[in-house]
C-alpha cells in the first residue's frame, strides 16, 4: 500500500508544524484548525484505522492519549479543558487512512467535531 500523507510527514517528504516527536509517534498541527489548538497524534507505525489496530496494541492507543494529555498540559490547556477525538471510516469522518488522535481546544467547544 502506498505510503500515507502522514508517512510523509513523518519521513519529512512533506513539511509539517511538528510539535512533539518521539520513537513511537509524532505530534503536528493540522492544516485545517477546528480549534484554536488542532494538533494531531500520529503512531509512526501505520494503522489504517482503529478497526486494523490489534487488541496486543493497547498501549499504543494509551501512549497517543498520554502524549495529548502531556501536550495538553505543557501549554496550559488541561485544567480548562480539550476533546480528544479518533475518527474509523466513513461515517466516523475519516479521511486520512493512518490512524491518529485530534487534540482540540483553546477555547469552548460546541456541538460536534467533523
Ligand atoms: P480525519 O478526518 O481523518 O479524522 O482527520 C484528518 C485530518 O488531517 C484533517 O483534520 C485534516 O485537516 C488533516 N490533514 C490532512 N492532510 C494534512 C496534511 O498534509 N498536513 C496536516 N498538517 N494536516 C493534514
Amino acid at each position: 500500500m502506498s505510503g500515507s500523507i502522514f508517512e510523509k510527514i513523518i519521513q519529512r517528504e512533506i513539511p509539517a508544524d511538528i510539535v512533539f516527536e518521539d520513537e513511537t509517534l509524532i505530534a503536528f498541527r493540522d492544516r485545517s484548525p477546528q480549534a484554536p489548538v488542532h494538533v494531531l497524534f500520529v503512531p509512526k507505525h501505520r494503522y489504517d484505522t482503529l478497526n486494523d489496530v490489534p487488541s496486543t496494541e493497547a498501549e499504543l492507543l494509551g501512549t497517543l492519549m498520554l502524549a495529548a494529555r502531556n501536550y495538553a498540559q505543557s501549554i496550559g490547556m488541561a485544567e480548562d479543558g480539550y476533546r480528544l477525538v479518533m475518527n474509523c471510516n466513513r461515517n466516523g469522518g475519516q479521511t486520512v487512512y493512518h490512524i491518529h488522535l485530534h487534540l482540540l481546544g483553546g477555547a469552548p467547544l460546541t456541538g460536534g467535531f467533523a
